[in-house]
């Protein structure tokens, strides 16, 4: 593994999100978020660590950073 890849999935970790099925609410909890339906928690578990605005999926998460919090 290279450095570039080691410091890619460090980002990875810190903007993801796992989807966790709670039994008893029967609610879909991603992060501190909690949605009633699967689908909208998927839609939620990629987040933003500077604005924490939520992202269905990485690519688009990328595209938000480039936009918004160009480097
Ligand atoms: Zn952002």
């Amino acid at each position: 593994m290279n450095r570039g890849s080691f410091m890619s999935s460090i980002k990875y970790r810190v903007n993801h999100n796992p989807i966790m099925y709670d039994h008893l609410t029967k609610m879909y909890q991603v992060g501190r978020k909690v949605f009633r339906s699967y689908s909208d928690a998927k839609a939620n578990q990629w987040q933003c660590d500077k604005c924490n605005r939520a992202f269905s999926s990485f690519k688009e998460l990328k595209v938000h950073k480039n936009d918004n919090h160009a480097y």
